[in-house]
């Protein structure tokens, strides 16, 4: 497989605009669940920017669960994520669900993000193959690791090389957390191919309390980054209200990752 450690043995490094993702270095991914409004989105990025964040996530197209919920912002909320990230200097990353989207988001993403629901939407991962920007693939709700090592297989096989790959955590009897991470995907995952790996502590657990734990140990396990969501005021979020970071916890959360000597 072109995913695979047999088909190159160097770990792969995707460069965009200055932030490199993957080899020895660790990569933050941090900003709103949803693009709602470019004050909201300013906010989050001055802090993230003034951390030391590079890579600036906010979704203009939702996948949720209920059609009568909040549903992105769409190209309007693209186009104030370009803008913002452009003022403060920032690598945009946005979810596309549908190959369509694939032209409007390209003049506003710097990284295409496609999402659990949609691992396996094998015409879109074609397409995104098909482009020169490079991929973040989230693990499915309830994929293998082999369902996922194919679905970015499906990427690579129209020859962008450029994919990264998400645990997210996945579906369980457990009801503790949102989702259950699995840890051990990373080293397998890290083992198996060349691309890097990171790990989303937002949707994995749905509890602010065990976020930085569940960071550390994806690092501790040889994850590339971590994805976390970040709002400025998470209880009127207009999704994922009860698992976004504010700006003082952000603050914690990044100063205890950086302090423990597992980010570099
Ligand atoms: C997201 O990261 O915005 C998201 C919707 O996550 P997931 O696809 O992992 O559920
Ligand atoms: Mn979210």
């Amino acid at each position: 497989l072109l995913i695979s450690r047999e088909h190159k043995s160097e770990d792969t490094i995707i460069e965009v605009k200055g932030t490199r993702i993957g080899g020895s270095s660790h990569t933050l991914i941090a900003g709103p669940c949803s693009i709602e409004s470019e004050g909201q989105l300013r906010t989050v990025a001055k802090t993230l920017k003034q951390a030391g964040v590079t890579v600036l996530r906010g979704g203009a197209f939702k996948p949720r669960t209920s059609p009568y919920n909040f549903q992105g912002l769409g190209e309007d909320g693209l186009k104030m994520l370009k803008k913002v990230a452009d003022e403060v200097g920032m690598v945009t990353i946005s979810e596309i669900m549908t190959p369509e989207q694939i032209d409007v988001a390209a003049d506003y993403v710097d990284i295409f993000q496609i999402g659990a629901r949609n691992m396996q939407n094998f015409d879109l991962l074609r397409a995104v193959g098909k482009t020169d920007k490079p991929v973040l693939l989230k693990r499915g709700l309830s994929a293998t690791l082999e369902e996922f090592k194919f679905a970015a297989e499906y990427v690579l096989d129209q020859g962008n090389d450029r994919v990264m790959l998400m645990e997210r955590g996945i579906r369980t009897f457990e009801k503790a957390t949102r989702n259950t991470l699995d840890i051990s995907a990373v080293p397998i995952l890290k083992q198996e191919t060349h691309l890097p790996v990171l790990v989303d502590v937002t949707h994995s657990t749905g509890r602010k309390e065990i976020m930085l734990p569940c960071a550390k140990a994806g690092l501790a396990a040889g994850a590339d980054g971590v994805m976390i969501e970040v709002h400025p005021n998470p209880p009127q979020a207009l999704s994922d209200a009860k698992q976004q970071l504010n700006m003082e916890e952000f603050q914690v959360f990044w100063q205890e990752l950086t302090n423990s000597g597992l980010y570099n």
